[in-house]
């Protein structure tokens, strides 16, 4: 048994599949002598496609960004042709007979010991061109993530170092009842992406790769974060009867999807969903959600093969407009840099990536990227294809400070300019701002003379309040939302919003959480997006709900000092007013 991190509650049973297998290539794999030849043409396939890939991006990126972002692409490509790399790893495969994955595998760790004795900067970055390089090579090679191919059978337990979003999206509609990742925390995206399929999954699960091999039989259980490697039968089938009631439970609470959400004294509460993808639109609708809360946009980017412009946004936001419930969608601009890059937007290495150059900060460096992300939501929210009006609103990430409010406001008013005088057709959006930054929950009262909405980014303003990194396993019990500095911090932003009369919703993964959900409703906080997958439950919560049972709660939480006393006073009050909700779990 391992332990990790519990990410996304509930129990799965399934067959491990291995991905992102570069990393982990096993030791003393061989091919059979009749192999070899098929293995070298995948390879030279894999090759052939790598290249088209960077051909295609090399084209949008010069187009779109500029073209020296698109030079990284052409150094790349110089990789990729380079003789002595591709000599090596067609040798290893043809005289050792290796797979070529882990001929890739040991092509990397040669030149990582290499560069590791340089002393060069800048020649010490060309590693990161070298590994980008073979793991797009990879990603040609890794057949289960691929539409329509079946390399396993069965439902089956990702385990990864980290998903990446392109890995997620990949995964499509496959039956993926677990993940397990080595890296991470509760608000990793790997973790978000889980959640939002409502797929239980534990992170931070050092050394997972080296144990498993494709094939073994998994337990995830995500809601003490266990991990059991081969269990033995009796296990296995008691494991399997709780994933069944999980199930169970899930399909009776979805039922609820067409009903309001309303609390037990008679509120009407907003439940929303935080979606990556438009395809998270139509499970938003499926799980009862009132409209999109959060419309994360990066996810298009990082997905997308190239980059997507004007139009192929406009077309992307509509869809997800008219596929949104009640065609409500708020929709936040680009908020990359963290874990999130994409090579062509110029990210350097940095100390400290989350303190750095992310998010607003990045996407005011690229004035006129950013604008046509702006021109293409005005544009989609004047007509997404369906008649009568939709209800869109703009939201912008990582605000530190007035003048940044400022600033994005200007280039809203810029972007519409620009559409008249094109004459296309756009629509005034509310705009509003993340507070995610403990400098904007400070200053709240005078950020919100300038927006018309705000959301609170529950996930990042806990790390930067706590000083403790949100993926790190090593800090995760410092990067806890049921704790006092953070209640305290949200109580009075909440309070801020209320006394300007500006609405306020939460978006960060604890609004699915019920304990806390129990806080903020304490809070008088009446409007929540979360992970589609949690509405039902939360729903479900709220109708045994009252102001004043939840008040009292509250003030009794608020006099606790530490985080432990919060999570066992939460606990006991949430069982006892709604039992029913145990097997989802703490979190
Ligand atoms: C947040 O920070 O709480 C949030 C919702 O944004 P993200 O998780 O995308 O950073
Ligand atoms: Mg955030």
């Amino acid at each position: 048994m391992r332990k990790g991190i519990a990410v996304s509650p509930g129990v799965a049973v399934g067959t491990a599949y291995v991905i992102h297998e570069i990393f982990v290539a096993r030791e003393g794999e061989q091919l059979d002598a009749d192999q070899v030849n098929a293995e070298v043409a995948r390879y030279q396939r894999a090759c052939e496609q790598t290249a088209d890939d960077l051909r295609a991006l090399i084209q949008k990126v010069a187009s779109q960004v500029g073209e020296s972002e698109a030079a990284v692409f052409q150094s790349q490509v110089t990789i990729l042709h380079d003789a002595a790399f591709t000599k090596r790893v067609r040798n290893w495969i043809v005289k050792e007979r290796q797979p070529a994955q882990a001929a890739l595998r040991r092509l990397l760790d040669d030149y990582t010991q290499i560069f590791a004795r340089i002393s060069d900067d800048y020649l010490r970055e060309r590693l990161t061109d070298i590994r980008d390089v073979i793991v797009r090579l990879s990603s040609h090679l890794t057949e289960v993530l691929k539409p329509g191919s079946n390399v396993l059978a069965g439902p089956l337990i990702l385990i990864a170092d980290e998903l990446l979003p392109s890995q997620v999206v990949a995964i499509g509609d496959r039956q993926v009842a677990g993940i397990v990742t080595q890296t991470g925390g509760t608000t990793s995206h790997a973790a978000i992406l889980a959640r939002s399929r409502g797929i239980p999954a534990v992170s931070g699960v050092r050394g997972i790769l080296r144990q498993v091999r494709n094939g073994a039989t998994i337990v995830v259980d995500g809601r003490d974060g266990h991990v059991i490697v081969n269990p033995n039968p009796e296990v296995t089938s008691a494991y399997r009867k709780l994933q069944r009631e999980f199930v169970h439970l899930k399909d009776s609470l979805a039922t609820n999807w067409d009903q309001p959400a309303v609390s037990a004294d008679g509120e009407a509460v907003d439940l929303l969903a935080n979606i990556n993808h438009l395809a998270d639109a139509t499970t938003a609708r499926t799980m009862g959600a009132s409209g999109v809360g959060l419309y994360r946009t990066e996810y298009l980017f990082l997905t997308h093969p190239d980059v997507p412009d004007e139009e192929e946004q406009l077309k992307t936001y509509r869809e997800v407009i008219a596929a949104s419930p009640g065609r409500r969608a708020t929709i936040r601009t680009l908020d990359l840099g963290g874990d999130k890059t994409i090579p062509y937007l110029g990210h350097s290495r940095e100390a400290n990536p989350f303190l750095g150059w992310r998010s607003i900060r990045l996407s005011f460096e690229h004035p006129e990227f950013f604008a046509a992300q702006i021109r293409a939501v005005l544009r989609a929210a004047a007509d997404d294809g369906k008649a009568g009006e939709s209800e869109v609103q703009l939201l912008f990430p990582m605000i530190s400070v007035l003048e940044e409010i400022r600033r994005v406001r200007a280039m809203v008013r810029r972007a519409g300019r620009t559409l008249d005088r094109q004459k296309q057709p756009w629509k005034q959006v509310p705009i509003g701002l993340m507070v995610e930054v403990p400098a904007a929950a400070v200053t709240i009262d005078s950020l919100l003379e300038v927006v018309d909405f705000v959301s609170i980014g529950s996930n990042d303003l806990v790390q930067y309040l706590m000083a403790a990194d949100r993926d790190n396993p090593k800090v995760s019990h410092l990067c806890q939302p049921l704790s006092p500095p953070v209640l305290r911090v949200l109580d009075q932003v909440i309070r801020a919003c209320h006394r300007a009369g500006k609405p306020v919703t939460l978006c960060g993964e604890m609004a699915g959480d019920p304990r806390a959900f129990l806080l903020l409703y304490g809070m008088g906080l009446r409007s929540f997006s979360m992970s589609p997958a949690f509405i039902p439950a939360i729903k479900e919560l709220v109708s045994h709900l009252t102001r004043g049972d939840t008040r009292q709660v509250l003030q009794e939480i608020l006099n606790l000092k530490t985080a432990a006393q919060i999570a066992r006073v939460a606990n006991d009050q949430l069982a006892r007013l709604a039992p029913k909700l145990a097997i989802l779990g703490t979190r």
